[in-house]
């Protein structure tokens, strides 16, 4: 059966044939049996339509891969880009980039956000992303209207996607009255993580103990925004990772950004990335952001502020890339597409070989599959079937072209297209003259 001719949106899947699967050299088909993988066989191998008691689709060659999983994504501060130039608000550092924020946060009203969040939602699975881990803004001005307004938003699109939530602090703890209340709050109503973002308040130190404090009282995992700096001394490596270890958290703790470390000497990183490993702590590079709010102080050859991702894997530690904001103050680009992380991570990180642009695949979907605790992840027997076809046919293409996605499935199902935003084209013609559109 073909990619055309399925019935999409209501299509269990038997088998994804032929199809071209990273580390494997000939074709492959991919046996399924309800939601998971049940085999990976040479192309040919796989039971015919009359045996195999159920649909099955032939990609024609094409690459597929795990499924992308966004580990660090913001959907209720997307798409603040305008409404930030027409208020006139600053925005070219990241004090400014947090501050102004915070300051359109009072113009947030249910639907708004419901929009904005939506359609950053149906970004990220237009690219092939199947689960998300997304930050919800915990601050007096909105209160839990964001952590409502994105469980409908799980609710609504559960057969789509696993949005994961955190918990997240972004104007601090300290400062404000009732956050930690209302991160309590929060985490009762159904947000998993609990998130924390220590640079924004005063005592740095008291608040990664707080939300560690949170952690324990609840048995949650924990993703710090961690640092966000050129400035070497405002790491805070060494208490996240004995605060990890103190409490026996080891694979339950992510930082993201930590472009601090990327400032270190490297004799005074190396300690850190080895006191990383051996806590267990995940890294989450957010590549776009990075770029952009980084090195603003340089009057040339400006630093690039993405962290040190070559070492940090070396090392063994789990390693990611996420979108992190789309089109605001903090990166004023962005689509969704985690192949576009993971190409900016390539340039940026030096992944020039085969072997390296093969880490960066890793990063966009089974590294951040591990952190959002998903399990095995990809085409491999025992795994969820959540598996993208892409417009390509060597996986590693999907690093060096960024191929659009032919085709989701997610826990054994074809997904449907996503919804276009536009209307479909319309030709107009003289009678007779055949659309080339048809
Ligand atoms: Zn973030």
């Amino acid at each position: 059966m073909a990619v055309d001719d399925l019935p999409l949106g209501t299509a269990a899947l038997r088998c994804i044939r032929h199809a071209r699967v990273p580390d494997v050299v000939a074709a492959v088909d991919i046996v399924l049996a309800g939601e998971r993988v049940a085999a990976v066989v040479p192309q040919g191998d796989a039971p015919g339509p009359r045996e195999l008691g159920g649909a099955a689709l032939d990609v024609g060659g094409r690459a597929v891969l795990p499924a992308f999983v966004e580990p660090h994504v913001h959907l209720d501060k997307a798409y603040l880009l305008d409404r930030l130039e027409a208020a006139g608000l600053p925005a070219s550092t990241l004090a400014e980039a947090i501050a102004s924020t915070a300051r359109l946060k009072a113009t947030f009203t249910r639907a708004d956000l419901r929009e904005r969040a939506e359609r950053a939602l149906q970004a990220l699975i237009r690219h092939g992303c199947t689960a998300a881990r997304a930050h919800v803004e915990i601050a007096p001005p909105v209160g839990l209207l964001g952590v409502e307004v994105h469980l409908e938003l799980a609710a609504a699109y559960a057969d789509t996607i696993d949005l994961q939530l955190v918990a997240f602090p972004q104007d601090g703890i300290q400062r404000l009255p009732g956050v930690g209340e209302l991160l309590e709050e929060a985490l009762r109503l159904g947000c998993h993580v609990v998130g924390g973002c220590p640079y924004v308040d005063p005592d740095p130190a008291a608040h990664i103990d707080q939300v560690f404090a949170l952690a324990e009282r609840w048995g949650r995992p924990v993703d710090f925004h961690l640092d966000f700096s050129d400035d070497p001394r405002e790491a805070w490596i060494d208490h996240v990772c004995a605060r990890t270890r103190a409490l026996g958290m080891h694979g339950r703790v992510a930082v993201g950004h930590l472009t601090s470390l990327a400032a270190m000497p490297p004799a005074e990183a190396a300690p850190r990335i080895a006191a990383l490993a051996e806590a267990g702590v995940a890294v989450i590079a957010l590549p776009a952001t990075d770029l952009y709010l980084n090195g603003r102080g340089a009057d040339r050859c400006p630093p690039r502020g993405v962290t040190r991702l070559r070492e940090l894997r070396a090392a063994g530690i789990t390693v990611a890339l996420g979108n992190n904001n789309l089109q605001n103050a903090f990166t004023p680009v962005g689509n969704g597409n985690l192949l576009q992380m993971a190409w900016l991570a390539g340039l940026v990180g030096h992944f020039g070989t085969a072997a390296e642009q093969a880490l960066l695949l890793e990063m966009v979907t089974t590294a951040p599959a591990r952190i959002l605790g998903l399990g095995r992840w990809g085409p491999t027997a025992g795994a969820r079937a959540d598996l993208v076809a892409l417009e390509c046919t060597d996986p590693l293409l999907a690093v060096r072209e960024v191929p659009p996605v032919a085709a989701v499935v997610r826990a054994g199902r074809l997904l449907p297209p996503p919804p276009t935003r536009l209307a479909p084209l319309r030709w107009e013609s003289a009678p007779g003259q055949p659309s080339p559109l048809a």
